[in-house]
């Protein structure tokens, strides 16, 4: 018999499951497509496969399928199309603000907060190869950029500036909105420093609202298409039309010569919908996300996980925790497994196997760093999707030793949780194949 929730439809003599879809929890590495926005794309795979320059039909009517996508993303985020550059995704957009801004500004200091994303920090630590300065900021053992030090960064008269709104690892959300009201005061005028969010994670999950941003003193941010349900290799920069950038991409001039390179329509028109999408209902999603971490980080917490960030205004769906001397890889692998999928440390850094930056930026020793999981969740996770995998959890850790080390009960406490399947909580799994994975 199987657990509820979890679906795997045939399980072997040796009860090792030979078919079965894992249990997503990985939902800041990527969101699954949403449906709507795939119909939406499929025309402009198909039938309407128009280049956007062309002077017919075929080239209007891609044309103006971007022009509706440029007016979504805009409205959702609170700016105006004309500040909308479509990308490949947020790497390209992070990549073009960095590089694009220092290659017209006199050499000066970019001051990148510590736990910036690698598409923030790498293109920030190659301007030093054209004489920059890169002036790290720091952040407090809750994962918060220490406001004492973005002072003492801003008295060094950065020319860039760049503060993620969400880390993609703890999911701390940062108050941009009062580090760039600082940084105007304190850099006079506008011109003096240029200051960027990487809104990519915080986009959908908290409410994002540039122009409120931008009149506080933020030009630009970057959003990805990818992590709201829309399709990989798509994103945007939303830029305050007085910053001057220089293309990444010369050529024929798309995106008002700032983007060349013949767009992807398809993509930018499902960006456009799941950018739509995205902000519909935001707060009952939230909640919802909420609940679900609540009961997550409960039974964690109770098996003697050390939670991350845990004291910050976080994104309600992103959990980030470690047992001490246990693995993180080695736990990630007994999880996928066991059917589901989470990450050890951020996703898009995993060529890096050195513990994660922002763990160690905030503090954290890095034996414990190593072990460092992250669950994010989704709308379509369910209260007993996170029960099944905190019984799965707790007989990974007791396969690895944890339990007996520290001395915890091997379920952990559910408090705060409706609905049944003790079958499943209570030592069914191990009749019904879920943990004959973990050995
Ligand atoms: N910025 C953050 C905070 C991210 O988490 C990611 C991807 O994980 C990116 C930028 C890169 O976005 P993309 O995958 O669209 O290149």
């Amino acid at each position: 018999m199987l657990c509820r929730g979890a679906t795997w439809p045939l399980v072997h003599r040796n009860l090792r499951p030979i078919m079965f879809s894992p249990i997503y929890f990985d939902h800041n590495a990527t969101a699954p497509l949403d449906p709507r926005v795939l119909e939406a794309m499929l025309p402009y795979l198909t039938r309407q496969y128009g280049n956007a320059s062309s002077r017919h039909e075929y080239g209007r009517a891609a044309r103006r399928a971007m022009d509706e996508a440029r007016q979504q993303v805009a409205a959702a985020v609170g700016a105006h199309p004309t500040e909308v550059v479509f990308t490949s995704g947020g790497s390209e957009a992070n990549n073009f603000f960095i590089k694009g801004a220092a290659a017209l500004l006199p050499k000066g200091i970019v001051a990148v907060s510590a736990i910036e994303h690698p598409c923030v920090r790498e293109p920030a630590r190659q301007l030093i190869r054209s004489a920059w300065r890169v002036r790290e900021i720091a952040v407090d053992a809750d994962c918060r950029v220490a406001s004492a030090d973005f002072s003492a960064a801003l008295a060094e008269r950065p020319a860039l500036i760049s503060i993620m709104l969400a880390n993609n690892e703890t999911g701390a959300v940062q108050d941009v909105a009062r580090f760039a009201a600082q940084a105007k005061a304190t850099l006079a005028k506008p011109a003096d420093a240029w200051f960027h969010t990487d809104a990519v994670q915080a986009f959908g999950r908290v409410p994002v609202d540039f122009r409120a941003l931008n009149i506080l003193g933020v030009h630009a941010m970057t959003l990805s298409a990818h992590k709201i349900g829309g399709p990989k290799g798509a994103g945007a920069l939303i830029l305050d039309k007085r910053v001057e950038l220089q293309p990444l991409i010369a050529g024929g001039g798309h995106e008002r010569g700032l983007r060349s390179g013949t767009e992807n329509v398809a993509a930018i028109v499902g960006f456009g919908l799941a950018a739509e999408l995205a902000v519909i209902d935001l707060q009952t999603r939230r909640a919802a996300l909420e609940v679900l971490r609540a009961g997550l980080e409960a039974g964690v917490s109770a098996m003697g996980a050390h939670v991350f960030a845990a004291k910050a205004d976080r994104l309600a769906n992103t959990s980030y925790f470690a047992f001490a001397d246990i693995d993180g890889e080695t736990l990630v692998g007994r999880l996928d497994r066991a059917g589901f999928a989470v990450a050890a440390g951020a996703a898009c850094s995993s060529a890096n196997p050195g513990p994660s930056h922002v763990l160690l930026a905030m503090g954290v020793a890095p034996e414990l760093a190593r072990g460092a999981i992250r669950v994010s969740l989704g709308m379509q996770n369910t209260q007993q999707q996170v029960r099944d995998f905190l019984a799965v959890l707790a007989t990974a850790l007791d396969g690895l030793g944890w339990m007996r080390q520290s001395g915890k009960q091997p379920l952990p406490g559910l408090a705060g949780f409706s609905g049944t399947n003790q079958h499943c909580l209570q030592g069914g799994l191990q009749r019904d194949g879920c943990v004959a994975t973990l050995n």
